[in-house]
């Protein structure tokens, strides 16, 4: 009688690992994706800031840098897509006892097609910023793949209709084919592929002592034909090691620049990596977040008076070109020809950056009467947006707004976008005090807000709670909440790549509202 093989403990360890990683993190692969966009977008368009786009940059450069080194340990590891893949074939193969094998002659063909969605990704939707959002299986998915509640269809056919339908094809055809996603569709795994060809974990299996045996082939996750090669070099391995753990003669072995290496420390290595860059990218954007956002800064340093001033005296609004092209506007007030106090209206920067531009940027104008001053360095395009916006108001200058005396040291502690809006616009539209709302984020996730209105005007809104994932909330938050303040309007546009959060920030702002 035929014993079972036990499972090895590299793949008992492997599956813990993907299932913590699913409940976790489901959506690593569509941030390190994002990342990538960003990182691409940016260089095309000239407005690549390493610093400013640091935190949509985390998942990418988590991930990528340890691929290129130790291999694709995220797709055979992490990654909750291809861990959903694992488990579906499982299905097929024990429980609905499909056996379906490609032949390695198509199989190479099709390889390829993941690489064709790759460039037609970047040559139509990147560069020119489509949002194929409703099509994009990786979003039903994440809507879908949820450990607390029930799979939301009616949700996902709403807003990601091809994508679910997609998604549904995906999940059938892993029933017959083995990671079927990853080996011929997914454009992550086509950069993957490219960059982990150049990595220094291989899997080595000498071909003499295997003789007729093909069972590492039969196995591979990825349809590798392992018989034809004494050490793997294609970028389409997984890093799963299952060639590994059912070779019955121990004859494939992971090495590392020659030496024979345990596959579980391997695979431990490499996910401690991607997991430590991953927390530690996390903790210095919270950090500078929290440094930045919970500051106070002083507006409208006294400078001496002399007869000599350059400007006529008034208050006087101007906007720049801040980050991405987002308006910054600002107050500026001059006072016996001296530009004596500069105030921010609003901007729709990020607001770590701005914070961190506005008062040195400032300070330097009012030192030097001067808007050519210094960039703050890693707040570049934040800087260059208050100084154009200054230079916009100085211009302006037969637009009075109001002629009214300023404190020469106001003190502002709002953390967010408005430090000080004009109590006697016209535009005033609700009633003074401070509400609380609610609204749906991602996966139908509660957000709760508190917004402040002072003069009738929108001037403070403040997070209470979220329920979505917090870098792709982190991402909506600033913008949205610093669009909302500029329009006073809670129709204002989601942001690109975290639609639900920032819909579940607007909802909440205009239930506030309401
Ligand atoms: S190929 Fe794509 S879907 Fe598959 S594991 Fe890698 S990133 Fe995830
Ligand atoms: S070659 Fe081995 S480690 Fe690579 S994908 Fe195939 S079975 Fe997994």
């Amino acid at each position: 009688m035929a014993t079972k093989k036990k499972i090895s403990k590299v793949q008992i360890l492997r599956i813990i690992i993907q299932i913590l990683f699913f409940i976790i993190l489901p959506g690593l692969y569509a941030a390190s994706f994002a990342g990538i966009k960003t990182i691409y977008q940016g260089l095309m368009q000239g407005t690549f800031d390493f610093s400013q786009d640091f935190p949509s940059l985390i998942g990418a450069l988590s991930i990528i840098p340890i691929t290129l080194l130790l291999g694709r340990f995220f797709c055979g590891w992490m990654c909750a897509f291809g861990a959903l893949g694992d488990w579906l074939h499982l299905l097929g193969s024990k429980v609905f006892r499909i056996k379906y094998n490609i032949k390695p002659e198509i199989d190479k063909y099709l390889k390829y097609i993941k690489f064709c969605v790759l460039i037609l990704l970047v040559l139509f939707v990147w560069n020119f910023d489509w949002n194929l959002d409703i099509a994009n299986p990786w979003n039903a998915f994440g809507v879908l793949s949820t450990v607390t509640k029930l799979p939301d269809v009616a949700y996902a056919m709403q807003y990601f209709a091809f994508g679910t339908i997609l998604l549904l094809f995906i999940i059938i055809g892993s029933l017959f084919i083995e990671r079927l996603f990853c080996r011929y569709l997914c454009p992550l795994g086509a950069v993957f592929a490219l960059v982990s060809k150049l990595s220094i974990f291989k899997i080595k299996k000498p071909l003499d002592k295997c003789q007729s045996c093909r069972l590492c082939t039969k196995k591979c996750s990825m349809g590798i034909p392992l018989y034809n090669y004494d050490k793997v070099t294609s970028g389409e391995c997984i890093q799963c090691f299952k060639c590994v753990s059912n070779c019955p003669k121990k004859n494939a072995n992971i090495t590392v620049l020659g030496n024979e290496l345990n596959p579980a420390f391997a695979g431990a290595l490499a996910i401690t990596a991607m997991t430590g860059l991953y927390c530690a990218g996390n903790l210095m954007t919270d950090v500078v977040t929290a440094s930045a956002g919970t500051g106070t800064y002083l507006t409208g340093s006294a400078i001496s008076q002399t007869e000599n001033g350059q400007y006529a005296d008034g208050t006087y609004e101007g906007t720049g070109t801040g980050f991405r092209g987002a308006t910054t506007k600002v107050s500026v007030t001059v006072e016996n020809g001296y530009i004596t106090n500069i105030e921010a209206i609003s901007y729709g920067d990020d607001a770590p950056y701005f914070n961190r531009a506005f008062n040195s940027v400032t300070e330097s104008i009012i030192d030097s009467q001067s808007t050519d001053v210094d960039a703050v360095s890693g707040a570049t395009y934040s800087s260059n947006g208050i100084m154009d916006a200054v230079s916009d108001a100085l211009q302006n200058t037969a637009v009075s707004v109001t002629s009214s005396a300023i404190s020469s040291t106001t003190e502002s502690t709002t953390t967010q976008a408005v430090d000080s809006i004009n109590s006697n616009s016209s535009t005033s539209a609700y009633t003074d005090g401070t509400y609380t709302g609610t609204g749906t984020g991602f996966r139908r996730g509660t957000t709760t807000v508190s917004v402040t209105v002072s003069g009738g005007l929108i001037t403070d809104i403040e997070v209470v709670s979220y329920q979505d994932d917090a870098p792709y909330f982190n991402r909506a938050y600033n913008t949205v909440i610093s669009e909302i303040m500029e329009t006073q309007s809670t129709n204002v546009d989601a942001v690109s790549g975290a639609t639900f959060s920032s819909n579940g920030i607007m909802d909440a702002v205009a239930d506030a509202l309401n």
